[in-house]
């Protein structure tokens, strides 16, 4: 198994865990869309869904599971716009199924999807991660090795920059190269007015970034759109790439390149 994973990951260049130390602050929104605007910098990009209890991939990319095979090269990925897509989600049938699994089958799972699934040559692989500092990024974060990367999503306030600061300290006491830190949600301009509203207030991120030495990626504002673009399967930066959310994740994009 060692042999076969690792003859997978010499193949890809460069692997980026999006993390979080909460829920809902926007990972997988993040984790989608900056696997996009890697490939449109012309980037050969694929995105593994770690989340195992509560994968969000499959709805967020309006993938079809029916359409998961193996051959004697693997599992085959689905694709999306060029880039390889692989979840726990493409294989139950029932999505209400609850996945009852602890830390052993965790690890076996994210092996497997590393190690068998035809990945081919990528410039990236975006690993979304459910929330915290638990199996699934311990697990990935062991099986990527030395090299692996990290970006940390937060919202702006001290709720969730509290535990946020807690990826970090994973990042740091396992030696994944911390890319920086996004802050997402921050600010939201409304669509009548143009006022700018501080929802959950600003700065936070790059406050907390500045505090522990890490890169800041830039702010993210909220835009309804994403909710309804997150949920029909049509990603934001495809759907209004025009919009300043989608211009902010183009330009995070830029400086993680
Ligand atoms: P996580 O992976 O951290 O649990 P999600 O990516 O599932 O979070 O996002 C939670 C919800 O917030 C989703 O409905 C998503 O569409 C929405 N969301 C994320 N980022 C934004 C944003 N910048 N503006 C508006 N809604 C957002």
């Amino acid at each position: 198994m060692r042999q076969r994973l690792e003859s997978r990951l010499c193949k890809i260049d460069q692997k980026m865990l999006v993390m979080s130390g909460k829920g809902g602050v926007g990972k997988s929104t993040m984790a989608v869309n900056l696997a996009l605007a890697l490939a449109k910098e012309g980037k050969r990009v694929g995105l593994l869904d770690i989340d195992l209890h509560g994968p969000s991939l499959p709805t967020m990319l309006g993938l079809n599971k029916d359409q998961i095979f193996s051959n004697e090269e693997g599992i085959t990925p689905l694709e999306f716009e060029g880039i390889k897509v692989m979840s726990i989600g493409f294989m139950i049938q029932d999505d209400s199924q609850a996945m009852i699994m602890r830390g052993p089958m965790k690890h076996g799972a994210i092996q497997q999807f590393l190690a068998d699934v035809n990945w081919g040559e990528l410039d990236y692989l975006v690993v979304d991660c459910p929330p915290g500092t638990g199996d699934e990024p311990l697990s990935a974060a062991q099986l990527l090795g030395k090299g692996a990367g990290a970006v940390v999503v937060t919202t702006p306030q001290d709720v969730a920059l509290v535990d946020v600061e807690k990826s970090i300290s994973f990042c740091n006491e396992l030696n994944l190269n911390l890319l920086g830190v996004i802050e997402n949600m921050s600010g939201f301009i409304c669509p009548h007015c143009g006022e700018l509203s501080d929802i959950f207030k600003s700065g936070g991120g790059e406050t907390l970034s500045a505090k522990r030495s890490v890169p800041f990626l830039g702010k993210i504002p909220l835009d309804p759109r994403m909710v309804h673009s997150g949920d029909s399967g049509k990603p934001f930066i495809q759907e209004h790439p025009d919009s300043e959310a989608a211009q902010a994740l183009q330009s995070v994009v830029r400086k993680l390149i």
